[in-house]
């Protein structure tokens, strides 16, 4: 599963200098996706296969080793319960390792001297703590939903209402039935507002999920403060008294690709805005390296079809697509496997922040994109 830790461990290993096959591929819940993972990993290594002579001699037979043997994975991934799965394989320094992801991927193949982390960086630095609450009239159930995982968090019951600060119950009595049962719902449904403002108060969660019979969710989010009615990510209907907890993980699953895709859409027009007024945004690969070489960018967005192979300076990070020389320094410069990356990686340590964008909006058509602190020098055209 994908963590922090495994990512640094990746970071930190040491190929000495082999090269490195990193893939990724996106798994839905449709099957027929699944069931075609060996047919799409054959599809994806093949162009890197045919390119692995630009290594050398020594390096194409250990590329063309280590693709077979990603491609050899095929039943693992299609057997992983993600929504993704990354591999990474460089048999010279004993390195094979599959990591499940908890969110959609664009299916990729690189070959680097280094493992390529871009989406998993990405992956972590999006990921929201959901607290996910399945309520129904005496009940409600609360559990914490992290990248892909659920776990049960706390039980609240409406006995304890009863017992405790609900002492007046008794005096109900004298109305009716039914109109007593709404007042203890209504009772409940506030006393679980109140506890969610707690734990959000404490910094428990980033964004909240509530699931139930539809009217019991609109009586609970009818309770919900201004703060905390502003990050109900989604609703989702299921009967308390049936769902699993593997049913309330597939929901949650499913409402945050749903709310990602929200933000996603969101941010693409935001920049689409920014760069129709040229001093705020831009558009395309090349503009995207002139923003990163000058420092400005305060967002990235990233939604590439392939990679694209440039040149990157070792002493002060210049990038481009090609060059023996860094135009920046004057320093020889050296290969990187994808500019994309390099250029996330370059955002990251300037202080920016790096997006990958997974839904299908306008930015496919020019691949990269970022908002500016400031307007860039070589974008006039
Ligand atoms: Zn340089």
């Amino acid at each position: 599963m994908l963590d922090r830790s495994t990512v640094e461990r990746l970071r930190g290993a040491d190929t000495a200098g082999h090269p490195v096959v990193s893939l990724y591929v996106g798994l839905g819940p449709d099957l027929d996706q699944r069931r075609a993972v060996p047919t799409r990993l054959k599809a994806l290594t093949h162009p890197r296969r045919e390119a692995a002579a630009e290594w050398g001699e020594e390096a194409v037979g250990e590329i063309r080793r280590d693709l077979d043997r990603a491609v050899a994975m095929a039943d693992q991934i299609t057997a992983d319960l993600g929504r993704g799965a990354a591999l990474f394989v460089c048999s010279a320094v004993g390195l094979e390792e599959h990591v499940s992801l908890p969110a959609p991927v664009r299916d990729r193949a690189v070959v680097d001297t280094s493992p390529y982390l871009g989406p998993l960086e990405a992956m972590l630095a999006h990921f929201r703590r959901y607290c996910a609450v399945v309520v129904d009239r005496r009940l409600a159930s609360i559990y914490r939903f992290c990248m892909g995982a659920l776990e049960s968090w706390e039980v609240m019951a409406e006995e304890e209402v009863r017992k405790g600060n609900f002492g007046g119950f008794a005096g109900y009595a004298e109305h009716g039935a039914s109109r007593r049962a709404g007042e203890v719902a209504r009772r409940h449904f506030r006393r679980v507002a109140a506890r969610l403002s707690e734990l959000s108060r404490s910094g428990e969660f980033d964004l909240l999920a509530l699931g139930g019979n539809p009217a019991n969710v609109d009586g609970v989010a009818a309770e919900l403060p201004p703060d905390l009615a502003a990050v109900l990510a989604g609703t989702f209907v299921v009967d308390p008294r049936t769902a699993t907890a593997a049913d309330i993980r597939r929901h949650c699953e499913a409402l945050a690709e749903e709310y990602d895709r929200g933000v996603d859409e969101g941010l693409v027009t935001d920049l689409l805005d920014a760069a129709g007024s040229r001093r705020r945004g831009v558009l395309g690969l090349d503009r995207v390296l002139d923003a990163v070489n000058q420092h400005a960018v305060e967002l990235l967005l990233l939604d590439a079809g392939d990679t694209v192979p440039g040149v990157a300076c070792p002493a002060c990070g210049w990038l481009a697509r090609q060059g023996a020389s860094c135009a920046s320094c004057g320093a020889a410069t050296r290969r990187v496997a994808d500019l994309f990356d390099a250029a996330a990686e370059g955002v990251r340590a300037a202080g920016g922040t790096v997006r990958y964008v997974l839904a299908a909006t306008e930015l496919r058509h020019f691949e990269a994109g970022a908002t500016v602190r400031f307007a860039v020098a070589g974008i006039e055209t």
